[in-house]
Parts: C-alpha cells; structure tokens; sequence
C-alpha cells in the first residue's frame, strides 16, 4: 500500500472508528494491519511483528492456519448462517457434543452466544432465572473476589473489579454486588475464611458466585492458589448457591491445564467460554450449566431459558470452533505450551530486579511484567514494534499470552520486546 493510501486509511479511522476504550476521535494512531500468517501480523508498510497478544487470548493456533482455514471455507460452501429458533444443524450439535465432553464432570447442556460478555450474561441469567424456579426469588445478587474482569455490558460490569472497572462511573446504575478481597498468590486460610464467610452472611440473597478460576486477566493478570477454588466449591454447595467459572481466558490450555478449573479438579454449576473456543477466528461464545440448573430453569415460570440471539449457533463459528478443538485433541498443545512456559521464565526472569519492575510471573502461556507505575503505551508499544514484537499494555502491565504455534525463537523475540517497552515505558 502507498505512503498515501495509508495516512489516508489511517486518517479516516481516526475521524470515524471507535476503538476499545478509546476517546473518539482517536488520539493516537492504530497500527495498519494488512494481513496475518502464522504467528506474525504483516503491517500496511510492510513490517512483521511477532504476535504476542494471539489477539486477546484468541488466535492459539496462529493466522491463516491452514486446517481452520478449511472449515470455514467448506461450512461457507454449505450455509453461512440459519436462525436457531426451530432449526438446527450438525455444526452447532457436534460442538455442544464435544464441549460438554472435554469440560468438568456435570456440564451437560450448551447455550451457544455471540461473544464472552453475552456469555457471562446468560450464566447470570441461568442462575438467577434457576434461583427464582426453586423458590428463592430472594437471591439476585452475585458475589466474587476483587481483581476479576467479565466483559463490558452492564452485569458483567458489576462483577468486575469495582476499581479496574471504573465502578465510580456506574453509581447507582450497576448493581450492587458483593465482593470479597482479591485472591492471593499463595494458600492462606484467613483468606479462605474470608471467602467462607461473605458466603455465609450474604447467603440469602446471593445467586451465585463467579470467578476467574487461577488467572484473572484483564482485571489485573494476577494468579491465585487453585485450593480457592475448592473452598468456593464446598462454601457455595452448602448453601444452594451456584458456582460459575468465567473460562473465557483461561480455557483450552492457556494456564497450563485444558481448563483453569482443571488446576483444583473442581466442577462449576455454569461454565464461560469464549475467546480461544474459534480460535480466534470468529466470535463466539458458550455458556454451559449442569442438568440441576437446566431442570430448575425449564420446570419455571417461562419454562426455558429467557435469551436467544439472533446469531446464536453460527454454524461458520461453530464449524471453526470444532475444527479449532480437533486441533487441540490428543493433548498436543501440552508441549508447545510447557516449552512457551520455559521459554518465557528463561526470557522474563533477567528483568525482576530492573528499574520500575514490581514483578515477574509467568504460567503456562502466560508471561507478565508489572512495573511499579502505569506504562506510557504509545511509547512502550512503539518500542516493542521496533523490537518486531506487537504488544497492548495496559494500566501497569506489559504482558504476552502468544499463540501456542510460537516457536522458540519468536518467544525470545517477545522476552526482547516486553525488556524494550519496560525500558520505554
Ligand atoms: C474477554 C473476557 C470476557 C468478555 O468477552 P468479550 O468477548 O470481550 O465480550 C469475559 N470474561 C473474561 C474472563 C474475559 O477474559
């Protein structure tokens, strides 16, 4: 593309397009993405960068991946979309089958949404609209621990963190919900307690507790002691509340293991997922509860579920989400996730101690630099490009979740541009 058509582009989006989170028009200017392959974003001036983002979580199995590809072309050949009210079709069937085969034991039925936050949105719903069937009409709040993100509509935004998620903004419009301290690093019972505790006071008008279960993402990327986990588990279960885990980062083996719930054996009443379910192609989202809640919702006022979107069960999505999965079968992203871990240790590890890095951590596929000041992201990003590595901070982070296709090389080159954009930033 020439000089001038890209100022042009770059022009025009400015004036015009909104992006996330940002004032309007643009301040900055957006990088120019022409096209992607592999593990690398080609840019309109003809630079590579090495992506570290996977796109939000999303692209595991890198651009233009050639089996994806091909289930998105062939479904395209057949039907791009049919309406799910009344019909139905192999691609969505195949995938719910699958899901609720590879989740925690007791997931057994599938609500297919457009995107994480609907998703979260229907699991506050099943479990609300469930609460109500069961003759506990009472219970509409929700409960969590500070430090989490559940996505940008509105009741997902009152279980995000009351500070990262500018709750100031929202007072009086957000419900009010109840929130616990953010969860430690490591196991300690006085948190536990904690948790035990606002469960049991506020067990009569809570619906459910939701979580990120072992990384919170973008509430802070912080990660916890999964014996958590277990303690909601038994504390929920004492008192008919509903446990829902929000796997939309954490799920098809990010952290490590398939699922965050994984790390603590444990089996939530309603699971979220989104993000990496196409890998990163399409959006789509799925929402999975257990018979209980189900059978609760279905022999209530209404008699089912209250949502259906138009775009529900997208066969293109569903086609590349089950494509994405047969990808991940045979526990052949274990490898490729376990050498990005080292790689990333070995890479991120020189830069504890530096000047304005408060910490280093990094597990499974998940490196994370947190300074002691929020990061300059125009001058942090822009370091990183020069270094040939796309990175987003945010607040004070600069941290990569690459996709799993990273060969060891490239995650070298992501360790070299997280060390130049804390240099920056
Ligand atoms: C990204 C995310 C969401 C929201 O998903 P969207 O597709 O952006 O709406 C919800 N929960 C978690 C844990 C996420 O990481």
């Amino acid at each position: 593309m020439s000089p001038a058509g890209r100022d042009e582009l770059i022009a025009l989006d400015r004036a015009h397009v909104w992006h996330p989170y940002g004032p309007m028009p643009g301040r900055s200017d957006p990088y120019l993405v022409e096209s992607a392959e592999g593990v690398r974003l080609r840019l309109a001036d003809g630079r590579e960068l090495v992506d570290g983002m996977s796109s939000w979580w999303a692209a595991i199995h890198g651009y233009r991946n050639p089996v994806l590809d091909a289930a998105l072309a062939e479904q395209a050949g057949r039907m791009s979309h049919v309406m799910f009210g009344g019909l139905t079709h192999e691609p969505a069937i195949a995938l719910a089958t699958e899901l609720v085969e590879i989740t925690p034991a007791g997931l057994e039925h599938v609500f297919l949404c457009d995107s994480g936050s609907v998703g979260v949105e229907v699991a506050i719903k099943m479990a609300l609209q469930a609460q109500r069937a069961l003759g506990r009409p009472g219970r509409q709040r929700l409960a969590t621990w500070r430090g989490g993100y559940h996505g940008d509509t509105f009741h997902p935004m009152s279980v995000c963190d009351p500070v990262g998620g500018m709750h100031s903004l929202w007072t009086g419009v957000l419900t009010a919900q109840v929130f616990a301290g953010p969860p430690p690093a490591e196991f300690d019972e006085a948190y536990a307690a904690e948790l035990v505790t606002m469960i049991e006071r506020h067990a009569d008008e809570i619906a459910a507790v939701i979580v990120e279960p072992v990384v919170q993402g973008a509430g802070g990327m912080r990660f916890h002691h999964p014996e958590y986990l277990r303690v909601l588990r038994e504390a929920t279960a004492a008192h008919g509340i509903f446990l829902i885990f929000d796997e939309i980062a954490t799920g098809f083996g990010r952290t490590g293991r398939f699922f965050g719930a994984d790390h603590a054996g444990v089996s939530p009443d309603i699971m979220c997922l989104g993000k990496a379910l196409t890998g990163g192609y399409l959006t789509l989202a799925a929402t999975l509860c257990t018979a209980a809640v189900a059978e609760a919702i279905s022999a209530g006022e209404g008699g089912g579920l209250a949502h259906g979107p138009t775009f529900m069960g997208n066969p293109l999505a569903c086609a590349v989400a089950g494509a994405s999965l047969r990808l991940l079968r045979g526990e052949s992203w274990v490898q490729p996730v376990r050498k990005i871990e080292k790689g990333l240790r070995d890479g991120l590890e020189p830069l504890r101690g530096a000047p304005g890095v408060a910490d280093v951590r990094v597990l499974g596929a998940i490196g994370v630099v947190q300074l002691d000041h929020d990061v300059d992201i125009p001058r942090a990003t822009a370091a990183a490009v020069a270094e040939g590595v796309w990175l987003r901070p945010f607040r004070d982070l600069i941290y990569t979740m690459p996709p799993f296709v990273t060969e060891e090389a490239d995650v070298a080159r992501i360790a070299a541009g997280i060390a130049a954009a804390v240099a920056a930033g």
